[in-house]
């Protein structure tokens, strides 16, 4: 067996939703698939674990929007690396209710589908919803996120991707650190774009009161990644 064969599988990014009488919940997934076209059902596999899971099972309905490839690591933090038991991620969040009562997420979205749950199959570890669409619509155009960009260049740049910017900027030394709650990493090559810290920064030059742009830790959660100096 070679695990590195799933890596050439491909996959989008998705917030999925649900709710539970009036309260809202969604998360991010990659594990949503549309499986027929006529009617359309998409298969989505949700964690256990997740609040989501509870209202998807309790309501019978969810919807997933399709996320940009510009969406803000900062909301994706919002609803990746955050619960719902916590905090309420729908709070300053543009979104619609939908035919089926679900709520659909709006920022950063391209097009949502909202579906009910018509069938679902237990893996142990996730439930995998079987849903047929009730309703979708294209709410921006842009290009699709897809899990390999955001896992690759957003949340860890490729050293592809950074030779780009080497060639724009003098960085002699890019001393990374990786957040132990995320795993993102800060690269000083690039800096924090939605933080607002320019590329060629150095992790020890951030301000204190910088926060992990995925899931908010502060710079005390972070630790040197080794042999990248
Ligand atoms: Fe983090």
């Amino acid at each position: 067996m070679n695990l590195l064969a799933l890596r050439k599988l491909r996959y989008g990014l998705y917030v999925v939703s649900s709710r539970r009488r009036d309260r809202f919940n969604g998360l991010i997934a990659n594990g949503v698939s549309q499986v027929s076209a006529v009617p359309a059902n998409f298969v989505v596999s949700i964690n256990k674990e997740n609040l989501t899971h509870e209202f998807i099972k309790a309501s019978k309905v969810l919807s997933f929007s399709v996320l940009s490839k510009n969406t803000p690591l900062s909301f994706i933090g919002r609803f990746g690396f955050n619960s719902g038991r916590e905090i309420n991620k729908f709070k300053g969040v543009s979104y619609k209710i939908g035919k089926t009562g679900a709520p659909i997420v709006l920022d950063n979205t391209l097009a949502y589908v909202e579906a009910n749950v018509i069938n679902e199959a237990d893996l142990g570890t996730h439930t995998i919803f079987i849903a047929q669409m009730v309703d979708s619509d294209i709410i921006r155009e842009g290009e699709p996120m897809t899990y390999d960009y955001y896992a690759e260049v957003k949340r860890g740049p490729t050293s592809k991707k950074a030779s780009l910017y080497i060639e724009q900027i003098a960085v002699t030394k890019a001393q990374k650190y990786q957040c132990r709650r995320c795993f993102y990493i800060y690269d000083p090559e690039f800096g924090d774009p939605d933080g607002n810290v320019s590329p060629g920064t150095s992790f020890e030059l951030l301000p204190d009161d910088w926060k992990c742009p995925i899931c908010g830790a502060s710079k005390n959660y972070f630790d040197k990644l080794e042999g990248t100096e």
